[in-house]
């Protein structure tokens, strides 16, 4: 063989290895969401958000970019920092199937990449608020009726005359025990709770009411849990399927819509399923513009709960730019109870000191519960000489130079102020405590602390999806 001959050939091997690696490069790993990184599947986002699409198929591309992907049952949990579940707020690698669903769902709601984190994370948690005591654990129970500002129970729409309900006690109280959680908030207290599903021996004759991206949870015959798996409904050119995040087959799969309901008639752990379906339309709350889409969530406890005294006069309006924190400057445990503590102070800013309204927008209680004060577009006061005009005051209730803040206060803080950025623009990082701005103590040394270190700052980020 001469030596032009080699050359060529080890030209054509080269071209052809190049090929293949070109190939892999590009190919595969385009088509799917796990083994994207975050700019990509931002621009994706951004591609689908400006066409005219429906959330059904909205629901149907997005899940399509999860075909394949690695299950894992304990996948995504409460964060980094969190106390008993520090597993990501957000996994796109790995999934099971209740993040499947939620994922997509964000996914459809989403604009862009910051918008689907934060979406997603008020899906999974009552008012937004991260952690133990507020993720929305059990599906029927919980998850679906914090949801519905998204999502409609559709199961007696789909099911008619052949739809069955079925009533069981839920208990938080139970669920943490078995976990051995006992140091948290109960936020609800046992309760009976009664859903809708269909039998598995009516479901195929409904599968022309189901549509594409309609959320289904497959019902145990069990006490105390309705959900024992969640799917997705499918409708493309091969037929019906369920598209769901698979124990069973490692990784998500399309499972055809009668042979799946055959085997599951077969299995006496199941009695039926029953069907969500995301809205078209979205009353997005539109006050804070674009991001507004972020204020359904945290919704504060109302004046009228801690039966607040009626502003003195209307305030003068303004436009936030910064945010400031405060504490209420007396030792504070939880006792009087809060909206108590709340009027008290309300009652010295208006009596004592003659304004308008208690000093604050909202206030932080030892339970991490947010109150509403003054209406945020009234310009603040404050007891020293720094002009409030722009600024969001948030008091947390305490003496922070002898007290220290809580958990529950630093993931109330951390929602509450990642909202604020969000609606205003406001950056993490501009976030001061009052001292900072004048002569003061407050918000006392071990608060300031959570500014200093930048441990605050560094919450909301990550709240807001900056970190990956
Ligand atoms: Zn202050």
């Amino acid at each position: 063989m001469g030596k032009k001959w080699a050359i060529r050939l080890v030209s054509v091997a080269l071209a052809v290895v190049v090929g293949i690696l070109l190939v892999c490069q590009f190919w595969p790993r385009k088509a799917v969401y796990y083994h994207m990184s975050v700019q990509e599947i931002d621009r994706d986002i951004r591609r689908i958000s400006a066409q005219n699409l429906s959330t059904a198929e909205r629901m149907t591309y997005y899940s399509s970019r999860f075909l394949g992907a690695p299950y894992e049952l304990y996948c995504q949990g409460d964060g980094p920092h969190a106390r008993y579940d520090p597993l990501p707020l957000l996994n796109l690698k790995k999934i099971n199937c209740m993040t499947y669903c939620e994922i997509v769902m964000a996914l459809t709601l989403a604009d862009y990449y910051i918008d689907f984190f934060n979406i997603l994370q008020h899906i999974r948690y009552e008012n937004g608020i991260i952690g133990m005591a507020t993720r929305n654990h059990y599906t029927m129970g919980d998850w679906l009726p914090a949801n519905s500002w998204c999502l409609d129970d559709v199961t007696h729409l789909i099911g008619g005359a052949d739809t069955r309900s079925v009533t069981r006690v839920i208990s938080h109280e139970t669920f943490f025990a078995g976990k051995g959680i006992d140091d948290i908030p109960i936020m609800y207290r046992d309760r009976e709770v009664t859903i809708d599903y269909l039998p598995f021996d009516t479901l195929l004759q409904h599968e022309d009411d189901l549509q594409s991206g309609d959320v289904v949870a497959l019902i145990l015959d069990a006490p105390g849990i309705f959900s024992a798996h969640m799917l997705l409904v499918i409708k493309n050119d091969q037929g019906t399927v369920f598209r769901h995040a698979s124990m069973s087959a490692g990784k998500t799969i399309d499972s055809p819509f009668a042979a799946y309901i055959a085997d599951l008639r077969e299995n006496p752990k199941y009695i039926g399923m029953s069907f969500m379906r995301m809205r078209d339309k979205i009353d997005w709350d539109q006050p804070g513009g674009r991001h507004g889409k972020f204020r359904p969530q945290i919704r504060p406890i109302s004046r009228r709960h801690w039966e607040a005294d009626p502003a003195r006069d209307v305030g003068r309006e303004h436009t936030i730019q910064f945010i400031t924190l405060h504490h209420s400057g007396v030792e504070y445990y939880g006792e009087p109870e809060p909206k108590t503590a709340i009027r008290a102070i309300q009652r010295y800013h208006q009596v004592e000191k003659k304004r308008i309204d208690i000093d604050y927008h909202y206030l932080i209680d030892p339970d991490g519960l947010i109150y509403a004060g003054r209406p945020e577009t009234w310009v603040g006061d404050t007891e020293t000489d720094y002009d409030p005009t722009g600024h969001l005051l948030i008091c947390v209730l305490g003496n922070f130079e002898i007290q220290k803040p809580n958990e529950k206060q630093l993931a109330a803080l951390t929602a509450l102020v990642a909202d604020k950025c969000l609606t205003y623009g406001i950056l993490p990082e501009q976030v001061r405590g009052h001292r900072q701005l004048t002569e003061t103590l407050c918000p006392g040394k071990h608060l300031q602390e959570w500014i200093d270190n930048g441990l605050l700052i560094k919450r909301v980020q990550e709240r807001l999806g900056w970190l990956e």
